[in-house]
């Protein structure tokens, strides 16, 4: 998962002041947090719901070497071939392998988010296949060369008139910034895409082990193409995503778009179990189940173990106010969000992610909302000690709580420090607010109004009452 070049304090910076960013997330968070709420509501019995899926996911995750064994022998059985790849090289270097031997020029893409986590796109391009994506979200973002700012609404921060312009780009022409044009346009450019290409790549949303089949959900149609047209088709799935079987996948699937777009269903939902067999008149005629690790293992067995419950469906991110703010891009990963940063960390390490924990205002909305009960706000919490305990805290913010532990023991250095504080911000004021406070506090400063310290602390105002209640 790459990070981008500027700093997290920068990004985050960069996106507090682009006012665009910052309307087009408020409006789609309420879009998307109205949609849930009403999807889980007309449901009625929604927390019996999320508890079963809860159920699933555990159940699977604690029997998750059973499981994968079943899907990938079934997955076989069908046709398929199955390969676990340990690492996000092995995966890549599967895959090229792979387009090398079918002498492949074009790879064509409906949306996987772990094709994102190995940089599948750029590793094509570096040997000369080009990696189209096909998911309208996706389009936007590849032609921008940019990465998801959301799991499922990747071009979120993107306008009508911003889509124009990189159409147009691809025309030669101006592209009118009308929805419906801009729709037709990428469909006729996609179209001939999808025709031309050697093999089509997929995600999965979830991989059904009693059958070996994955299945997919989307609202766009171009998952059906991306896996039925081209000759050779590629899934690319993490090693969590299995369900035991169709009726798990019931509940899971009920789960899923009501949380990620206020949808019963989405538009399409596919499960394909194989390559076409010989009385099929069409699909490909190989399929390939990559299986990524990349650190997932690693979290089996820990106090996290339950971060791979995860359905992505995006709803911690529809929730969070940090979210809100500064957008998918100001984290730098590829999942972004509260699932971002706790999953980032635990796949990548610490010593990369450090801030991302910190990206958190603890108001606990993730986990409420989590549709399969992960307690991310518990998470990020947790992986706030880890980076103290591996000596990823900065020497300033160990100092500062070495200090503070000091001052608060002793009760009269406490009330002298609060005294001097008073005095020292008083200058700073203007009326009842300070609005730009001197040295490290400045940062709090620069995003928060800090009331001024008040004539009468609560201690002399008790002191006092005391006082006159005595001589009453
Ligand atoms: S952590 Fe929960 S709410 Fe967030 S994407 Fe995963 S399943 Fe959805």
């Amino acid at each position: 998962m790459g990070q981008q070049k500027a700093g997290f304090y920068e990004r985050v910076d960069q996106a507090l002041h682009d006012d665009f960013l910052r309307k087009a997330l408020v409006d789609a968070q309420e879009k998307l947090r109205e949609g849930k709420k009403t999807q889980s509501e007309l449901l009625e019995n929604w927390e019996d719901w999320r508890k079963r899926g809860e159920e699933i996911r555990r159940h699977t995750i604690e029997n998750l070497d059973s499981y994968l064994e079943q899907f990938a022998k079934n997955a076989e059985k069908q046709g398929a071939n199955v390969f676990f790849a340990k690492t996000k090289e092995e995966a890549v270097e599967y895959i090229t392998r792979l387009a090398i031997e079918k002498e492949a020029k074009s790879v064509i893409k409906s949306k996987s988010m772990v094709s994102e986590e190995i940089h599948l796109n750029q590793a094509l391009e570096a040997i000369g296949i080009e990696a189209i994506e096909s998911d309208l979200g996706e389009y936007i973002i590849q032609l921008a060369k940019e990465t998801p700012s959301h799991i499922i609404v990747p071009a979120i921060h993107k306008n009508k008139e911003q889509v124009a312009e990189l159409f147009s780009k691809v025309a030669g022409e101006e592209i009118p910034d009308d929805p419906q044009i801009l729709a037709s346009f990428a469909r006729k450019v996609l179209r001939e895409k999808f025709l031309q290409a050697d093999i089509g790549l997929s995600g999965a949303n979830f991989a059904v082990a009693e059958s070996g089949s994955i299945v997919l959900v989307s609202n766009e149609g171009n998952a059906r193409l991306s896996t039925t047209v081209p000759k050779v088709h590629v899934v690319t799935m993490g090693m969590e995503r299995i369900v035991p079987d169709w009726e798990s996948l019931d509940t899971l699937i009920s789960l899923l778009p009501r949380s990620a777009t206020g949808q019963k269903i989405t538009t399409y939902l596919t499960g394909i179990t194989g390559p076409k067999r010989k009385a099929d008149v069409d699909g490909p005629e190989e399929m390939h189940i990559i299986i990524l690790d990349n650190g997932r293992s690693q979290i089996l067995g820990t106090e996290y173990q339950n971060i791979l419950h995860c359905i992505r469906c995006g709803a911690c991110l529809n929730h969070c106010p940090v979210y809100r703010h500064i957008g998918g891009h100001a984290y730098g990963s590829v999942y972004s969000g509260p699932i971002g940063s706790v999953l980032t960390p635990l796949l990548e390490g610490l010593d990369d992610w450090k801030e991302l924990p910190f990206a958190c205002s603890l108001c606990g909305a993730c986990s409420e909302t989590c549709p399969v009960g992960i307690p991310l706000d518990d998470y990020l919490v947790k992986l706030r000690r880890d980076v103290v305990d591996s000596g990823n805290a900065s020497w300033l913010e160990k100092k500062a709580f070495q200090t503070f532990g000091w001052v608060t023991g002793n009760p009269s250095i406490y009330q002298f420090g609060i005294n001097l504080a008073d005095t020292a911000l008083k200058p700073f004021a203007e009326g009842d607010i300070i609005k730009k406070a001197p040295s490290v506090l400045g940062k709090w400063t620069k995003g928060k109004d800090l009331p001024k310290p008040p004539n009468q602390s609560f201690r002399e105002w008790w002191e006092k009452k005391g006082e006159k209640q005595d001589g009453e």
